[in-house]
């Protein structure tokens, strides 16, 4: 491409809220055939709600105040929907001690000298908690489209607050609008896959991959390449930098993390997926003119 095919369309870009770092970037963009997504705060508002509080043991105030204990340790939007939650009801009686992030799965910490968790099916599975009880609920949970969290004593399930977070009002126009182009949509989430699979099909997403770990985005990232696809990856976490530097064209949301920011090729500026598409298709003129 002529220098000046570059910097005509990256100003065109910069014009339109999309900043294109590179001119091999702008380039890269018009071979794209998949784009991976990450779900919360990319494909979601990122700021999600309590929306179901279902106590096992005690009360819904208990609950809510041991819960928001363990989740003031953790910086996951997931726990900020609880320490919200508990500060709009006055529910931030207790505290707790000794908190350990467990990347991907949840958190634990000391309350009273004993031991909680809060986190996914996977934590409880890891802290030999039996979650039996609970599936029905957790599936009815998860096939509304919402995260079932899951918190335990050393020995048991005390109960299940879900959360849940809209959908940008952009983004199923954006996936519909790269399905048009012949563009392959996955999401990409460390949610777990029933709630994937519902806001799949709400979102009519052809391809989840769900209950991923972050260190693992990027592998998922590098076996698309090897099957010879040319990858996008749209996100906004730092569990996603490493996923958006591997990718063909790393995108990151404006409103993500430095670390996203830093690691991506383009930055979508007005965090909004239609301009992700429109980044395509710049690419696609620019290219078209110079041939
Ligand atoms: P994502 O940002 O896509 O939700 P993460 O890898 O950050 O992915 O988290 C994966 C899953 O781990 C969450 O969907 C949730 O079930 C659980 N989890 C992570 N952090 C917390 C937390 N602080 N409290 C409760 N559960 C958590
Ligand atoms: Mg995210």
């Amino acid at each position: 491409a002529t220098p000046v095919a570059i910097m005509v369309g990256t100003g065109k870009g910069a014009e339109n809220g999309i900043l294109i770092k590179s001119g091999e970037a702008l380039e890269t963009a018009h071979a794209i055939d998949t784009v991976v997504m990450d779900k919360t705060g990319t494909i979601t508002e990122g700021r999600p709600k309590v929306t179901d509080i279902l106590p096992l043991k005690g009360t819904k105030e208990d609950l809510v105040a041991i819960a928001a204990a363990l989740e003031k340790g953790s910086e996951h939007p997931l726990a900020e929907a609880i320490t919200t939650y508990a500060g709009d009801h006055q529910l931030t009686g207790r505290t707790a001690s000794d908190f350990k992030a467990l990347f991907g799965r949840g958190v634990q910490a000391v309350i009273d000298g004993k031991t909680y968790y809060a986190g996914n099916t996977r934590l409880m599975d890891e802290a030999h908690i039996d979650t039996k009880a609970i599936t029905a609920s957790l599936n009815a949970l998860a096939d509304d489209g919402k995260t079932p969290l899951l918190f335990a004593d050393d020995k048991e399930i005390i109960g299940i607050i879900a959360v849940a977070d809209v959908e940008k009002e952009t983004s199923a126009e954006a996936i519909a609008d790269f399905a048009k182009m012949g563009i392959n949509v996955v999401m990409l989430t460390g949610d777990n896959q029933r709630t994937a699979e519902a806001i799949r099909q709400r979102l009519h997403i052809p391809q989840v991959i769900a209950g991923v770990l972050p260190q693992d985005k990027e592998k998922h990232i590098a076996a698309l390449q090897a099957e010879g696809h040319k990858v996008a990856m749209i996100g906004d976490g730092i569990n996603d930098a490493p996923a958006l530097a591997k990718a063909d064209l790393g995108m990151a949301i404006g409103a993500g993390t430095d670390v996203a920011i830093e690691s991506a090729d383009a930055v979508l500026m007005r965090s909004d997926l239609l301009d992700a598409v429109s980044a395509i298709r710049l690419s696609k003129a620019v290219i078209k003119n110079i041939k």
